[in-house]
């Protein structure tokens, strides 16, 4: 069987090609057709016109093999990055569709014939979950598939909370929707977690691999569904965890290219411990950003600029905790560009701007990060002795409920001020305060943080308009980044602002 990404990836369309599907390129992280969505975050992003009917394609079946994103925005994997087995920022999906054209049928058997006749699983390592009222579904996997119906689980569509698992899909609260199989592989007994629609399904033992979305109802502003007269099939299977289990390991960082980043990384680094986590999120978050500058997207602070901003600053300090103190993220760049070029022809042209746009991004943050972490540590002391109790009433900004929970789980709290005197003055965005914080064990007061936010706003806006005038001239935008001028050399980060960054 395949088991490089390389050879995972064209045996894939190979496969679709050879029953009648037309391969499709991959299409830009930054959507073309859908303002209200930040990212790319899944192959049928390009084709969402499509199922709405407002736009035709000269084909009925496509396939491709897209690059995804999923940080900021509605589906947000950054904080399991360096947590879980399976999770990236960036990562690729492999997808096939009919456009009213095939469905259930069609899309598992053939499913099924990819994944043990051509990429050879084993099929008693194999289950699926189907919609909870599919009995469709349910029969073609027992009866015409034959997988043992102990091995086929009904899930609901979780309107109860009760898991993470959800097997009915929607575009968005009205539109093209429909019930969803989906596909798990067993890791093995030796690994902690549970099958799907149970209470361990959030570890990394059982590992979904495959969605296949059957598109069959149009959802009505009342919540009642129409059948569709077409019914459409959308299916994404996740490369890295498919080339996981080919590659015999379990997590998605141990597979080849993670490997060779992961080495990268701590080249640069100089980190020993292969298996230390932050070299994981740099290795995930050198693609991420890489790929996202070679498709447009450049630091900033709103926006999708600003998420950009944000996934390299927590990689540049992940890097500092293992104690680099000078640009070293940029330097992974030619490491990404040789293992993913081929196939991203646009990443290898814009190597170099890559490259540049990374290093200047960690110039400036390297400026601040040193001194912003010694306050942090600090805080961090002092949070540590202070009665959890005492502070949360004493904080007039939080609701009830919140004071509630941080009195009673008694977790450590970094008080909201803290947390927003670096995002403003030193330039920690929040997640990266509280990617810190998880680490060593406390939360983030974020009603705090809100509120100290909205204060110095109002003093902003209280103190005339010269002020207001120059905290534009900062940002090109209202962002609350205004605090900058209260650093020491407020000459040298006014230049930094006016070097290019939107
Ligand atoms: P999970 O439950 O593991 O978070 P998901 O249900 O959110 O996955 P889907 O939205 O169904 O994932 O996406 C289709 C496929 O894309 C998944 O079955 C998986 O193989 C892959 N995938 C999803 N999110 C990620 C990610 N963050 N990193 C790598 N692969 C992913
Ligand atoms: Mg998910
Ligand atoms: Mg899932
Ligand atoms: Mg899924």
């Amino acid at each position: 069987p395949p088991v490089t990404v390389a050879e995972i990836r064209k045996t894939f369309l190979q496969f679709f090609a050879s029953k009648g599907h037309t391969v499709v390129e991959s299409s830009p992280l930054v959507p073309g057709n859908d303002p209200t969505l930040m990212f790319t975050n899944s192959g049928m992003v390009q084709f969402k016109d499509v199922f709405l009917g407002t736009d035709k394609r000269p084909y009925v079946r496509a396939a491709s093999v897209q690059a995804c994103l999923r940080a900021g925005g509605k589906h947000n994997d950054l904080e399991n990055v360096g947590y879980t087995a399976r999770h990236h920022t960036f990562f690729e999906m492999l997808g096939n569709w009919s456009f009213g054209d095939y469905f259930k049928r069609e899309s598992l058997k053939w499913g099924w014939e990819l994944l043990t006749e051509v990429y050879k699983l084993p099929k008693e390592r194999l289950l699926a979950t189907v919609y909870h009222e599919d009995d469709e579904a349910f029969d073609i996997w027992t009866k015409e598939i034959g997988l043992p119906a102990d091995r086929v689980i009904r899930i609901g569509d979780n309107k109860g909370g009760k898991y993470k698992s959800d097997n009915f899909w929607m575009m968005a609260d009205t539109g093209p929707c429909g019930p969803c199989s989906e596909i798990f592989y067993d890791h093995g007994e030796h690994i902690p977690g549970g099958p799907p629609g149970s209470p361990g399904e959030d570890g990394d033992r059982f590992i979904e691999i495959w969605n296949h979305v059957f598109m069959q109802f149009d959802m009505q502003p009342d919540g009642s569904v129409v059948k569709l007269p077409a019914p459409c099939v959308d299916t994404g299977m996740g490369l890295e965890r498919l080339a996981a289990i080919l590659q015999h390991v379990h997590s998605n960082y141990e597979i080849d290219i993670f490997e060779k980043l992961i080495a990268a990384a701590a080249r640069e680094t100089g980190e020993k411990d292969l298996n230390n986590p932050s070299l994981r999120v740099i290795a995930d978050h050198v693609r991420a950003t890489a790929f996202l500058v070679s498709d447009g997207v450049i630091p900033s602070n709103e926006g999708r600029g600003y998420v950009q901003r944000r996934i390299i600053r927590r990689a540049i300090r992940h890097g500092y905790k293992l104690g680099r103190k000078q640009p070293f993220f940029h330097k992974l760049v030619p490491d990404l560009v040789k293992l993913m070029g081929t196939a991203y022809p646009r990443l290898q042209a814009e190597e170099k701007r890559v490259m540049e746009t990374l290093k200047a991004e960690e110039e400036r943050f390297f400026e601040t990060l040193g001194t912003g972490m010694e306050i942090l540590d600090a805080a961090l002391s002092s949070v540590r002795a202070e009665p959890v109790e005492g502070r949360a009433q004493a904080s007039t900004a939080r609701t009830d409920e919140v004071a509630q929970r941080v009195a009673l789980s008694r977790t450590k709290v970094l008080p909201g001020e803290v947390a927003f005197k670096l995002h403003d003055t030193y330039g920690f965005p929040l997640d990266l305060t509280q990617d810190v914080g998880r680490e060593r064990g406390f939360t983030v007061d974020t009603a705090g943080f809100d509120a100290a936010m909205e204060k110095q706003k109002a003093a902003g806006r209280a103190a005339g308009k010269f002020k207001m005038d120059r905290a534009l001239e900062y940002t090109g935008s209202g962002h609350p980044f205004t605090g900058y001028e209260r650093l020491e050399e407020p000459a040298k980060v006014v230049a930094l602002y006016k070097d290019g960054t939107p």
